[in-house]
């Protein structure tokens, strides 16, 4: 849906199916810049999940009337809340900036004591309308569909404080390496001013649970630092994820790593060391053969291993050949909702021994 839309547009409040949406001047104006037209679609984001789309039904000079007639209410990301350091006002903006596009869900600036050396900072409320604007930019550049939290700066206290309980990093040269560590939610990442902590702001954060992490051999900047911080929580949060749930529960109840085991039976056709192919219960075709890996995948769109992907491919070849589709045949992956999927492990659909219609329905 966002994607077929030329371009997406920031909103206060959430929308609605059915809602006339009045877009802002400057808004109205990009319009014109964009060259859209009546009747074109756009997309809007409201900052807090809120997703929609729908079409131009008023251009004026200084207006645009967006009627939506898609809406869609997006989870929010894993929960990564970042302390940053009040420092240089642009640095400032473009980690505001890249935070945004990695779906942070907070940010609070810190005033350390080497904040307060900087000149100029990026601190006060003009400032932090600032960062908003370009996070409400990042946003719409990335399609994504929540802005993080914007936070008054803050001293060390008040933000030890207000940050959540749970993972507590602070990303410090002199600590264990971030990655490999377990980790779980939320996690609150402190990244220090240009220059360092003070030993006493170490100690601070250490008594408040603020485990020391480094990230890497070198000193990094403080916007690297952070940047480099969340995307190794994220990876880390995110691999615990799938791990945990995929392997566990999912392939308990999936139909298909029942007749992998053994549990429900099945017309085996041709197997291999991480494949198995075994004819559809119900065919489309004359010949209508799965071909699915051993291994519990939901889908093409969970990032599988290329290897498993290449070896399914592989032995659906193999049974066109001992099936005799020599005059062609069909290989089918139906992926998600839209796709067709209804089975939700991987698996190949080899038809064949009829003409096949082009396109598919
Ligand atoms: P999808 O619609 O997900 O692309 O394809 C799932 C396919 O699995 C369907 O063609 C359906 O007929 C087939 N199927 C569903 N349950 C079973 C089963 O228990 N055994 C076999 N052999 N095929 C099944
Ligand atoms: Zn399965």
């Amino acid at each position: 849906m966002a994607f077929a839309d030329r371009a997406a547009f920031f909103v206060e409040d959430t929308v609605a199916v059915g809602a006339q949406v009045a877009l802002s001047v400057p808004d109205a104006q990009h319009i014109a810049v964009l060259r859209l037209g009546l009747g074109e679609r756009v997309g809007l984001r409201d900052g807090v999940g809120g997703t929609a789309s729908g079409t131009l039904v008023r251009l004026g000079r200084k207006n645009a009337l967006v009627e939506v007639d898609q809406a869609t209410q997006v989870a929010p990301a894993r929960p990564i809340h970042l302390l940053v350091p009040v420092a240089d006002r642009d640095r400032m903006l473009w980690l505001a900036e890249k935070a945004a596009e990695l779906n942070v869900t907070s940010w609070r600036p810190v005033l350390w004591q080497r904040s307060r050396s900087v000149s100029p900072r990026g601190d006060g409320p003009t400032f932090r309308s600032k960062v908003r604007s370009r996070m409400i930019a990042a946003l719409l550049q990335s399609r994504s569909a929540w802005l993080p939290e914007i936070f008054p700066e803050a001293t060390i206290d008040r933000a030890i404080a207000a940050a959540p309980e749970g993972n507590r990093v602070v990303l410090d040269a002199s600590g264990t390496p971030f990655r490999g560590v377990e980790l779980a939610e939320p996690v609150v990442i402190a990244v220090g001013p240009e220059g360092g902590f003070e030993a006493a702001e170490l100690a601070e954060l250490a008594a408040a649970g603020f485990s020391a992490r480094s990230i890497g051999a070198s000193i990094l900047r403080f916007e690297t630092a952070a940047i480099a911080g969340v995307s190794v929580a994220l990876s880390m949060l995110q691999s615990r994820h799938s791990g945990a749930k995929s392997m566990a529960d999912d392939s308990e109840n999936c139909i298909f790593c029942r007749i992998v085991r053994g549990d429900i039976p099945a017309d085996i056709v041709a197997t291999s060391a991480e494949a198995v192919a075994f004819r559809d219960l119900d065919p489309k075709a004359p010949v209508h053969v799965l071909v699915i890996p051993k291994k519990h995948i939901g889908s093409l769109d969970d990032s599988p291993d290329p290897a498993v992907l290449g070896e399914v491919l592989a032995l659906a070849t193999t049974v066109a050949r001992t099936e005799g589709l020599g005059g062609g045949y069909r290989v089918v992956f139906n992926t998600g909702p839209d796709g067709g999927q209804t089975v939700g492990h991987l698996h190949a659909h080899v038809l064949g021994g009829r003409h096949m219609a082009w396109p598919p329905g």
